[in-house]
């Protein structure tokens, strides 16, 4: 028995005491024998800058911060594409506080006085050793701190509130649309309303430069940091005044050739899928990153560089072109957000894009700018003859595909509007939603007020409040203050266009080839590859020479939907 006992103690002795002493030891003199995972795991690229040791150890720990706050935008974004396509319908309720949750913590991890202390400590470490600080530290430190100022005095219960409403809302918008239930809008309008006005509060008292903003420049902030709303009035007032003079002339000047033969469908759902999804391809979208779905809500942009899942509306089967045009412009919103620089920033703020008038711009050039020029119809045109079967119909003509999508028509419907009309939706919705947001208009009064807007500016009525001030899904999950970025965008794409067609002489010939990809990448090298480096401005200036300007917009309408032959 004692033999036994003693051979015991040597085994324990041999194989577990003294292995387990010697980690002890090793590990006391810095030596960790346990592989502990890096704080940079291959996974997330070689040459990535964000835990990439820097001198200024408040610096580093706010990098691994907004690294983290990061990883968590990106688990959200994965449940919102989930709720938006696969989700069944009795994990709703879970989803909401599932969604919401993360968000009130993202905010917490943000909004708190550690990370103002770090973001100081940095300053002072910056002033003291700028050579330690290169320009892509200098704008992340920067983006940090206007993130952190966007919601330091924002309660996280707010935010936990705003994101519940935001995916109910989406699901009351989509009954609404079904029902025409005015009364079921309007109370949620209301009650998403009064909440936006709360956090807008909140902001302007964040910091002494917003302590006398209107709140609905404090939500305009949000989306497109360092724009005023005195430059989008100039902006507007300035499109407004040339298109109401285009406008009559264009609509003469058409009336005065044939009009386009109508597509006659059926153009089968998958075919088209296919066919949206042959032409991202073409563009460079890279799918092992992402993909292209559908769904019966109405969609919104989004997603990671690393998933980049699209999703449009539902196909119609009776026209083609519908789907192909939401498919190019998400596509144009995807191209930009693979194309940010992920392997080196991929969670930081300097990583992220520049705002939504630069998204916008993105994917208003590929949808509206470049899918409607002549040379994509040349390219486009044999190809859908081929694949809907349609040999020898003359609807399918280049000229006739290129007619029926530059086809001024007013419309109560901002996306089934042509290029020229469109600015005259978003003017209206600018100027309603800032109303409502500042108090001036009460969401009772909308739908008059809405129809007064469009009648004055399009003599069209809609037939109903679902063709009329409820057909968008903004409003319904909180998004006031992102509607003039699609004009800022298209006048940023049609200042891009100018000077990519500068530096390739042969678009034209590029177009009618299908060669997309030599477009994708000017625009990585332009616009995408630089994160949020600099503001839209810094960006254009260096891109083309001048700040964001209405001449190149309004030429670019002008030569294709009054000089053109
Ligand atoms: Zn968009």
């Amino acid at each position: 028995m004692l033999e036994f006992l003693k051979k015991i103690t040597k085994w324990l002795v041999e194989r577990i005491f003294t292995p387990v002493a010697s980690v002890i030891k090793k590990t006391a003199v810095g030596k960790p024998v346990l592989k502990l995972p890096s704080p940079n795991p291959p996974d997330e690229g070689p040459e990535s800058k964000q835990s990439e040791d820097h001198p200024c150890p408040f610096y580093m720990k706010l990098k691994l911060r907004f690294r983290d706050i990061g990883r968590m935008n990106a688990i959200i974004e994965t449940l919102g594409r989930d709720f938006l396509t696969a989700m069944p319908e009795g994990a709703y309720k879970s989803r909401l506080g599932q969604i919401s949750f993360l968000y009130r913590r993202m905010h917490e991890d943000l909004a708190n006085h550690e990370v103002v202390e770090l973001i100081e400590n940095a300053h002072k470490h910056q002033e003291s050793h700028p050579d330690d600080w290169d320009e892509w530290n200098r704008a992340n430190l920067r983006e940090m701190e206007v993130m952190y100022r966007h919601h330091c005095r924002v309660d996280p219960e707010l935010m936990e509130k705003r994101a519940r409403l935001a995916y109910e809302g989406r699901r009351i918008h989509r009954d609404v649309m079904m029902t025409n239930n005015w009364e079921e809008g309007r109370e949620f309008l209301e009650q998403m309303i009064g909440l936006q006005r709360v956090i807008a509060e909140s902001k302007c008292l964040a910091d002494n430069d917003h302590a006398t903003e209107t709140a609905y420049q404090s939500l305009l902030r949000e989306y497109m940091p360092g724009t005023r709303i005195e430059e989008i009035e100039k902006f507007f007032g300035e499109i407004d005044k040339k298109l109401k003079v285009m406008l009559p002339q264009i609509l003469e000047k058409q009336g005065q050739r044939d009009d386009p033969i109508p597509l006659e469908g059926p153009f089968p759902p998958q075919l088209q899928m296919w066919l949206n999804r042959s032409l991202l391809q073409l563009i460079g979208f890279d799918f092992k990153r992402g993909g292209l779905y559908e769904t019966g809500h109405n969609p919104v942009e989004g997603g990671t560089p690393d998933d980049t899942r699209l999703v449009i509306k539902n196909v119609d089967a009776a026209n083609f072109m519908e789907s192909m045009k939401s498919a190019l412009h998400e596509g144009g919103h995807g191209l930009y957000i693979q194309g940010l620089p992920r392997d080196v920033w991929r969670y930081q703020p300097v990583g992220q894009d520049m705002g939504a008038a630069v998204q916008e711009s993105q994917a208003l050039l590929v949808e509206m700018i470049l899918g409607r020029t002549k040379e994509y119809y040349q390219y486009l045109a044999p190809r859908v003859e081929g694949l809907f079967q349609k040999f020898g119909d003359e609807a399918m003509s280049p000229e006739n595909l290129y007619a029926l999508k530059t086809r001024v028509v007013p419309t109560s419907d901002r996306k089934k509007a042509d290029e020229v009309t469109y600015f005259f939706h978003i003017n209206l919705r600018t100027k309603l939603e800032r109303a409502l947001i500042n108090g001036e208009l009460a969401v009772k009064d909308l739908p008059e007020a809405w129809n007064a807007e469009l009648k004055a500016n399009l003599n069209i009525e809609p037939d109903n409040n679902c063709h009329g001030c409820l057909q968008d899904v903004h409003w319904f999950v909180g998004k006031f203050g992102y509607f003039p970025s699609y004009t800022l965008g298209h006048m940023m794409a049609a200042q891009l266009f100018d000077q990519m067609k500068r530096d390739m002489q042969d678009l034209p010939e590029r177009l009618r080839e299908g060669d997309f990809v030599s477009i994708r990448k000017w625009l990585n090298r332009n616009v995408h590859k630089k994160g949020r480096l600099m503001r839209r401005d810094e960006l254009l200036n260096e891109v083309t020479g001048s700040p964001l300007s209405t001449a190149p917009l309004l030429n670019h309408l002008e030569s294709r939907y009054l000089l053109r032959a």
